[in-house]
């Protein structure tokens, strides 16, 4: 869409508020709006004035005045408003002449743009394919978090899950699904077809070509939702909307939405596993049926890159305290540093299929608590670096290994790393090896510094609370 082309949309559809979006350092999107009358088309090269300095991991207060340049392409008319409102995602920048204003160090959204450039600056391929497999949690809507007197659901056996379903009288005993019981079986057991069927239409009706939807394992309402793979900037903003409409759609029926990689004990966690294929020329590079699993060299390399930068990548693709309490074994969610075909308990899977277009790699422990931009861009740096440094995964121990995993002996499993432990021995990674992020500029050191910073304290913020299940093992000693 051209700027020409926005102007014609708002006023077609009678718009009387403009709504600027734009992703804060931990992706989360942020927003503000104009009435209608401040569009303009040369609004999307000069920019709008803001205060940058509230927003989490940008600005501090003395150089706080900020830019947002909105981006045409990403347009739509907002289904969740009352009032017709026209929203545009933006990049950030700093004031200056129109056209030329310096791009902000720590926008996410400029993080990838750098990615994707850096990617066909190295002539490897020109562009990468990305997929994202984000799934959530539907639960009633309560709010359960107050500052810190928190409640939290806590849903930790079979009894308690049927007993939460009891303040307006026990229902539906017979057709609640067990724990790990919720893939997939129909309706009644299933209650939410219809709104994940109402998530979908409006998903499509913004240009987010959808390829399935389903319950997911987790009993208490996990589900998800699968949009059909693209570049990664382009897919990286469809992540922002995607996650906006499944939330508001919940919303708008009394339920939330959360996307928190573990909100039930004992079930099954939220991960983002992240598909990616590298092409050239509109080729795909990654095939070849002669390799193992029908990878290429070249595939091999990438995935060496990333397995080999695991732990550093982690602190972007698992980035909260709570993704830990996922990646542990016995739910699906990966703990090993290996690649292997079709083994879902590998970091890297590789997919079955004949198709040349087909083949990729899918990298399971990220969560959606990752911010897209960042993620998939430090993903693709790892990989350019395997495949520069011709890092070999088999070379360095990370498989490939076809048995599952959860069942190893303890002398096979200690010859595989595996995932770090915390948030905190990730950041620690992170600090220690992200030469690679750097190449080409991509990733600065400021926003690497600032990033750690904010997700420490988070951390922090974690470390230093009694948990409540530290009253019932401790309270009485
Ligand atoms: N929920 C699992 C995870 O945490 C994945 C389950 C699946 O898609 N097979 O990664
Ligand atoms: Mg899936
Ligand atoms: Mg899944
Ligand atoms: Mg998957």
């Amino acid at each position: 869409m051209t700027p020409e082309e926005v102007l014609k949309l708002a006023k077609e559809n009678g718009v009387k508020i403009v709504d600027f979006k734009f992703s804060d350092l931990p992706g989360t999107w942020q927003h503000f709006s104009v009435p209608v009358h401040v569009l303009s088309e040369d609004l999307f090269t000069e920019g709008l004035p803001f205060d940058g300095s509230s927003v989490r991991g940008f600005q501090a207060i003395n150089e706080s005045d900020m830019l947002v340049i909105p981006d045409a392409n990403t347009a739509f008319l907002d289904p969740f408003t009352a009032v017709p409102t026209l929203s545009l995602t933006c990049d950030i920048a700093h004031p200056g002449p129109a056209g030329s204003q310096k791009p902000y160090s720590r926008d996410p959204r400029y993080i990838a743009k750098k990615a994707e450039a850096y990617l066909r600056s190295t002539g490897i391929a020109d562009t990468v394919f990305v997929g994202p497999e984000a799934e959530f949690y539907i639960f009633d809507n309560v709010r359960y978090a107050s500052q810190d007197n928190i409640q939290y659901a806590e849903i930790d056996s079979e009894e308690s899950q049927w007993n939460s379903r009891g303040k307006d009288g026990v229902r539906n005993l017979g057709h609640l699904m067990n724990v790990k019981g919720g893939y997939f079986p129909v309706a009644p057991n299933d209650t939410h077809q219809d709104l994940r069927t109402e998530m979908v239409l409006n998903l499509e009706a913004l240009g987010i070509t959808v390829e399935a939807h389903h319950h997911e394992v987790g009993a208490a309402g996990q589900c998800e939702i699968d949009y059909k793979f693209g570049p990664l900037l382009d897919t990286a903003d469809k992540l922002m909307l995607f996650k906006y409409v499944i939330k508001n759609t919940a919303h708008k029926y009394g339920k939330s939405v959360t996307f928190m990689p573990k909100p039930v004990y004992g079930d099954n966690g939220s991960g983002m596993h992240t598909h990616q294929s590298l092409w050239k020329d509109e080729k795909p590079l990654f095939f070849d049926a002669e390799g193992y699993a029908n990878l290429s060299k070249l595939a091999r390399y990438y995935i060496g890159g990333i397995l080999s930068h695991a732990p550093s990548i982690l602190a972007i693709a698992a980035p909260s305290t709570n993704s830990y309490k996922r990646l542990v074994p016995g739910f699906e969610a990966p703990v090993n540093l290996v690649f292997s075909q079709g083994n879902r308990s590998a970091a890297v899977r590789i997919p079955r299929t004949e198709s040349a277009k087909a083949t990729r790699m899918e990298f399971r422990p990220p969560d959606p608590t990752a911010n897209p931009y960042l993620l998939f861009s430090a993903l693709l740096m790892a990989g350019l670096d395997g495949i520069r440094n011709e890092i070999d995964p088999s070379q360095y121990g990370y498989g490939p290994v076809d048995k599952d995993l959860y069942s190893m002996t303890p002398e096979e499993l200690s010859e595989i790393s595996s995932v770090p432990g915390s948030l905190d021995e990730a950041l620690k990674a992170l600090e220690n090896d992200h030469a690679y992020l750097l190449e080409g500029g991509v990733f600065t050191p400021d926003l690497l510094e600032k990033y750690i910073e904010l997700k420490r304290e988070q951390a922090d913020q974690v470390r230093l609370r009694p948990a409540p299940i530290e009253f019932s093992m401790y309270y009485d000693a």
